[in-house]
C-alpha cells in the first residue's frame, strides 16, 4: 500500500461516511422532526468534538444539518465557519476531521449511548493522569491475531500503567471477547475499558480526549488551534490498529492523526514519519506483539514509571483496583475474618537494618486444613535523616497502594481496619508473605528515597503476638489524630502550593493549608509538606504566608504574589476562606462543588458521584462545566470533601451554617463528623436542617423546607449578596 493509496482510501472513506450521515440524519428528521433533541448523557459539552472544534452547540437534529455542511466543506478542503482548517499533509487531514465529525453525529443518532464516557469519569481520572499513575491511553481497534496475544498485549499495557480502550470487531471477534474468553477482568479499575463492538464507538474515545482541553485546559470551544495543540501535547493517547483496516478506518485514522494521536498497527501499511500534527512518527507498523507496547511508548513519547519489584506476580498501578473474589481466594487477613493491623514508625539509625524482612508465625502455605484466613500484623520501621514524625501516617497510608499494585492482591482500609486478600493465582505463582515486605521495602525506597534511608518489615501471623502489639499501635493512631485535628492555619507560618494539575490546567494553583486540603481531596498540608521534602523542586512549594491582608477572607501578601506568578498572571489575589470574594480557582478534578443559591441566602454542595438534579437547576456535570479550567468563579468553588468539615470552610460567608442542601449520600458519608461540627456550632440539630434530594430538587421546594425548619441562612444570617 503506498501513501497515495492511503489518501485515496481515506478520501473514499470520508465520502462514504458523509453520505451515510446525510442519509441517517435525513431519515431521523423525517421521522422525528428537526426540533427533536439529540445529545449524549452526562456531559456538559453537547456533541463534544463538534462543540470544541466548530463552536456549534448541537441540541437538535436540525442543528446537525449545519454541522454536516461544515463537514462537507472540510472534506473539500474549505475552512469551517470558525476558520478551522488544517494544512498539514496537503490538507488531507481535513477529510479525517470531516469523518470524525460525522461519526460523532452518527453515534449521537443511535438510541444506545452505552460506550459514551461521561464528564465525571474524565474528572475522576484527572489526578491519576497528572501524577503518573496513568501513563497513557491506548485505543485498541480490532481483535489481536489470537487470544494469547491479546492477553499478552493487555498485560504489557497494564504493567506500563497504560489504560486500554477497546473498540471494534472483525466477523464477530473482538479484543474484548478474546480477553473474556481468557477470563481477564475488565473495567476501568483494571485499566481496561471496552467501549463497543462496532468501530463507530472509537468516536467516544476521541470526544472524551477533546473534552480534557475544555475541562482542564481552560480552553473555550472554537479555539481549535489551541485545542489541537492541547490534545497533541497533553492527552497521552494513541491508536493501536489490529487485524483489519478498511476505507472508513483510514478516514477516521486521518482525523485521529489531526488530533496528534499516532497510530501503531500490526498491518502492512505505508509508514508515515512525523507530520505537523504529531510529536513523532504518525503511522508505524509493528508486527511483533512483544514489541508493540514499547513501540507505542516510543512513538507517543510517553513517560512511563517502571516499577520493577522482585515478586513473582506482575506489579503495576494498573492492578490497584483489582478485586480478589471469594472463589479466587487463597487467604485473607483482617476484615471480618481475623485480627489484623498495619503500622509504620520511624526509628533511630541503629534500630533499622535495611532490607530485613522477618516473618514471625506460619506462612500462607502452612494454613490449617480448610482455613482461608490468618491474623496479620505488618510493622514497618524506617529510618531517614530527613524523616519526621509527621510523615509517619503519610508513609503508612501508602501501604494500601503499594500492596494493591501486586496482581492477585487486594488491600482495603488502613491501620487496624485493614483487610487483605491473596488470590489462588498469586499463591500458585509463588507469592508468600515475605513478598509483602519486599514490596514495601522496594516501594518506600523508590518513592520516598528523599526522606527514607532504611526500611525493615516484620510480619506477625500469631494471634497472641498481634494482641500484644496492637494496643501500642492504637495509642499512636489516637495521638496522630489528636495532633492533626489540633492543627490550624494559625499554627503554621507556611502554606504549600500544589501545581500538579498545571499539566492539564496551566493556570491553576491550589493552596493547601492545615485546614484546607487540595480540591481533589488527595493532598493535605502534611502530604504537601512531605512531598516538598521528597522533591524540593516539585509541584508542592512552601509559601511563607507573609503579611495578613484580610483575616476574614484569608488573604496574605506572599500567597497572593505566589498565585499571581504561578497562574501566569491570570489571578491577582486569592481568598482562602471565601466563596464570593476572589475564591480559589478550580482545575477540574474537584470532589465537590459548592454553589451559591441566592434565593436561599445559602450554598449547596454536590459531589461527583451524584448524577441527579440539584436545586440550583444544574446537575454536577453542568455545574462542573462552568467551574473548572483554572479560573476563579465567585459563587462557585471546587472543594475536597473533608474541607466541608473544616472550621475554615467558607468562613467568610458564615461557614457550614450557609449549607442548605447536599445529596443524601454525601450527608451520610460525612454524617458523624457533620454532627460533631453542628455541635461545635452550638446547633446540634443543624444537620437535619440541610435538605437533600429526597426533600428538594427545586429552588421552590428548598425554600419551603428551609422556612419550615428555620434554617439559619433564612432567618438570621447576613445577606450573601
Ligand atoms: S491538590 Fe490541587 S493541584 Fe494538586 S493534584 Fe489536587 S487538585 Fe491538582
Amino acid at each position: 500500500m503506498s501513501t497515495d493509496l492511503l489518501v485515496q482510501l481515506g478520501t473514499k472513506g470520508a465520502e462514504t461516511i458523509i453520505k451515510v450521515t446525510k442519509d441517517a440524519l435525513g431519515n431521523a428528521i423525517k421521522d422525528k422532526g428537526a426540533s427533536q433533541s439529540i445529545g449524549f448523557p452526562e456531559t456538559n459539552y453537547y456533541l463534544p468534538l463538534i462543540n470544541a472544534l466548530l463552536k456549534i452547540e448541537v441540541k437538535t437534529l436540525g442543528d446537525c444539518l449545519a454541522v454536516l455542511k461544515q463537514a462537507e466543506g472540510l472534506n473539500n478542503n474549505q475552512p469551517a465557519s470558525d476558520g478551522f482548517k488544517i494544512d498539514a499533509l496537503g490538507g488531507v487531514l481535513n477529510k479525517g476531521i470531516a469523518t470524525i465529525i460525522c461519526e460523532e453525529i452518527l453515534a449521537a443518532l443511535k438510541e444506545d449511548h452505552a460506550g459514551f464516557l461521561s464528564d465525571t469519569l474524565l474528572r475522576s481520572l484527572g489526578i491519576q493522569l497528572v501524577d503518573g499513575r496513568i501513563s497513557g491511553i491506548a485505543v485498541i481497534l480490532g481483535p489481536a491475531k489470537d487470544e494469547d496475544s491479546a492477553v499478552q498485549l493487555i498485560r504489557d499495557f497494564q504493567s506500563k500503567s497504560i489504560v486500554s480502550i477497546l473498540v471494534g470487531n472483525v466477523g464477530g471477534n473482538s479484543f474484548k471477547k478474546q480477553l473474556e474468553n481468557k477470563k481477564v477482568e475488565l473495567g476501568l479499575e483494571d485499566y481496561i475499558v471496552p467501549l463497543g463492538e462496532d468501530y463507530l464507538s472509537a468516536i467516544y474515545a476521541v470526544n472524551w480526549a477533546v473534552r480534557a482541553s475544555l475541562m482542564y485546559g481552560g480552553l473555550k470551544s472554537g479555539q481549535w488551534q489551541e485545542i489541537l495543540k492541547y490534545t497533541q501535547q497533553k492527552v497521552p493517547a494513541f491508536v493501536v490498529l489490529l487485524s483489519h483496516v478498511d476505507e472508513v478506518i483510514v478516514a477516521t485514522g486521518l482525523g485521529v492523526l489531526a488530533m496528534g494521536f499516532p497510530i501503531i498497527t500490526d498491518l502492512e501499511v505505508p509508514q508515515l514519519g512525523k507530520i505537523d500534527t504529531t510529536l513523532y512518527e504518525a503511522l508505524v507498523t509493528e508486527k511483533d506483539y512483544k514489541k508493540i507496547v514499547s513501540k507505542c511508548i516510543e512513538v507517543r513519547g510517553l513517560k512511563v514509571k517502571v516499577t520493577d519489584i522482585p515478586v513473582p506476580v506482575p506489579y503495576a498501578a494498573a492492578f490497584e483496583g483489582e478485586r480478589v473474589r471469594k472463589e479466587q481466594l487463597h487467604v485473607e487477613f483482617g476484615g471480618k475474618a481475623k485480627l489484623a493491623f498495619e503500622y509504620l514508625t520511624a526509628k533511630n539509625i541503629n534500630e533499622v537494618e535495611d532490607g530485613k524482612i522477618e516473618l514471625i508465625g506460619p506462612d500462607i502455605d502452612q494454613l490449617k486444613k480448610g482455613s482461608k484466613s490468618l491474623p496479620l500484623a505488618i510493622i514497618v520501621e524506617v529510618y531517614g535523616r530527613k524523616m519526621q514524625k509527621d510523615f509517619e501516617p503519610i508513609l503508612e497510608r501508602q501501604i494500601h497502594r503499594f500492596i494493591n499494585y501486586a496482581m492477585g492482591l487486594m488491600h482495603v482500609g488502613q491501620r487496624d481496619m485493614n483487610w487483605i486478600r491473596i488470590s489462588k493465582d498469586a499463591f500458585s505463582k509463588g507469592f508468600r508473605l515475605k513478598h509483602i515486605g519486599v514490596i514495601l521495602h522496594a516501594m518506600l525506597h523508590q518513592e520516598y528515597s528523599a526522606i527514607v534511608d532504611k526500611v525493615q518489615v516484620r510480619l506477625y501471623t500469631k494471634e497472641s503476638d498481634i494482641e500484644k502489639l496492637l494496643p501500642a499501635a492504637k495509642k499512636t493512631f489516637e495521638e496522630r489524630d489528636e495532633r492533626l485535628s489540633g492543627m490550624t492555619d494559625e499554627s503554621v507560618d507556611t502554606y504549600y502550593s500544589c501545581l500538579l494539575c498545571q499539566s492539564f490546567a496551566p493556570n491553576h494553583v491550589c493552596i493547601v493549608t492545615p485546614e484546607r486540603l487540595g480540591l481533589c481531596g488527595a493532598y493535605s498540608w502534611l502530604d504537601a509538606k512531605a512531598s516538598f521534602e521528597i522533591t524540593p523542586t516539585g509541584p508542592n512549594q512552601p509559601i511563607l504566608k507573609g503579611k495578613m491582608l484580610d483575616k476574614r477572607l484569608g488573604q496574605w501578601d506572599n500567597v497572593n504574589e505566589f498565585v499571581k506568578q504561578k497562574s501566569n498572571k491570570t489571578i491577582e489575589k486569592v481568598s482562602m476562606y471565601s466563596l464570593m470574594d476572589s475564591p480559589q480557582s478550580s482545575c477540574g478534578c474537584f470532589e465537590c462543588i459548592v454553589a451559591i443559591i441566592p434565593e436561599a441566602n445559602g450554598v449547596m454542595i454536590v459531589h461527583r458521584d451524584y448524577s441527579g438534579m440539584t436545586p440550583c437547576g444544574m446537575t454536577f456535570t453542568t455545574l462542573a462545566g462552568s467551574v473548572g479550567g483554572g479560573v476563579q468563579t465567585p459563587g462557585f468553588l471546587g472543594v475536597g470533601k473533608l474541607y466541608i468539615l473544616s472550621k475554615k470552610f467558607i468562613s467568610a460567608e458564615g461557614g457550614l451554617k450557609r449549607v442548605v442542601w447536599m445529596p443524601k449520600e454525601l450527608k451520610e458519608l460525612l454524617a458523624d463528623k457533620l454532627k460533631k461540627c453542628a455541635q461545635d456550632l452550638g446547633d446540634p440539630g443543624f444537620v437535619d436542617k440541610i435538605a437533600d434530594e429526597t426533600i428538594a430538587t427545586t429552588s421552590e421546594e428548598l425554600i419551603k423546607f428551609l422556612k419550615q425548619v428555620k434554617h439559619p441562612a433564612m432567618v438570621e444570617m447576613e445577606p450573601l449578596i
